[in-house]
């Protein structure tokens, strides 16, 4: 049986893109044209499917965020409006929504090329951004915005006494104030490895583990564990299904991981809701395939 709470607040600050997704049956080499198969535009970017998610995990989910005043930026706001996500924060900026152009081939490989647009734009936050992250018990980061929004929305968090959760995605230099103030590291594998400069990946998790600091690794189709300063190891076991895509499982799962935290839950009860979430994802194509509460409590219960 899954334990019932309170629908809790999560504050998600993060990227929002277009993804313009183009089938091919195999990549062009340099110089080379092909055609594509199909064309697809749907939402994206780690910020929007992380508060879908937790939006459709059952928490009142607001999305900070910055799109151009375009035709794009709209489409990403009915999308999130659409799956219940607060819009007021998608602040509109003189620059072109984010966009990624993801090739993709017949055995399933990606490769994609973001244009970071008005997210690049994202360095300074409002203060209703503030105020929005002091209100939230959950405030949940991603890489795909600078730096420096990320640093002042945890440091505000932590002040405010607001659980900070960063997916580490993609790595970049998140500096010793931005890591300091974060309560729960959310990387998969090659994150975890590229973050901690090891090769074997729960080394790695255990490495990024620091004081007040836990590290919840994600395994892809083995789970995921989660490690905590002492060095305590809690397997958190994959929930088997048939996997027909596994693109954004990892923003499936760290956004129902946020709504749970958010609405009271321990930690392993939190991350074993994620995973049945997470297994629902990738049961479906597309990234931002983030099943509904009830459907994964379903799961659970089974
Ligand atoms: P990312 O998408 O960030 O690379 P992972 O691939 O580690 O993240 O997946 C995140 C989580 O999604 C895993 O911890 C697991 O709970 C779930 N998951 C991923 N792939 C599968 C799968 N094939 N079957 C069941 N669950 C999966």
């Amino acid at each position: 049986m899954t334990t019932t709470h309170a629908p809790g607040r999560v504050c998600v600050l993060g990227s929002a893109n277009v993804d313009d997704v183009r089938e091919v049956d195999r990549f062009p080499r340099p110089g080379e044209t092909v055609f594509a198969r199909s064309r697809t535009r749907v939402p994206g970017g780690k910020g929007l499917n992380q508060a879908i998610a937790a939006a459709r995990a059952g928490a009142a989910t607001a999305l900070r965020a910055r799109i151009g005043r375009d035709e794009e930026g709209r489409m990403l706001r009915a999308a999130a409006a659409g799956a219940g996500v607060d819009t007021a924060g998608m602040l509109e900026v003189p620059a072109a929504t984010g966009s990624a152009a993801i090739l993709r081939d017949g055995a399933g490989e990606n490769s994609i090329v973001v244009a970071g647009g008005a997210n690049a734009a994202f360095t300074e936050l409002t203060a209703d951004d503030l105020a929005a992250i002091a209100a939230a018990d959950v405030l949940l980061l991603q890489g795909e915005v600078p730096v420096v929004a990320l640093e002042q929305a945890a440091v505000h968090a932590r002040d405010h006494g607001t659980r900070v959760i960063l997916t580490p995605a993609p790595v970049q230099e998140f500096g010793a104030d931005l890591l300091s103030a974060v309560d729960l590291l959310v990387p998969n594998e090659h994150e975890a490895c590229a973050l901690a400069g090891l090769e074997d990946p729960r080394a790695a998790a255990r490495a990024l583990t620091a004081t007040r600091r836990r590290v919840l690794i994600t395994l892809g189709g083995r789970g995921a564990a989660l490690v905590d300063p002492t060095g305590t190891v809690q397997e958190i076991p994959s929930v088997p299904v048939r996997a027909v895509d596994t693109t954004g499982a990892g923003d499936a799962f760290c956004g129902a991981l946020a709504a749970r935290l958010a609405a009271g839950a321990e930690l392993p009860e939190a991350a074993r809701w994620a995973a049945a979430a997470a297994a629902l994802s990738v049961t479906r194509e597309g990234s931002a395939t983030s099943p509904a509460r009830e459907e994964v409590e379903q799961l659970l219960d089974r």
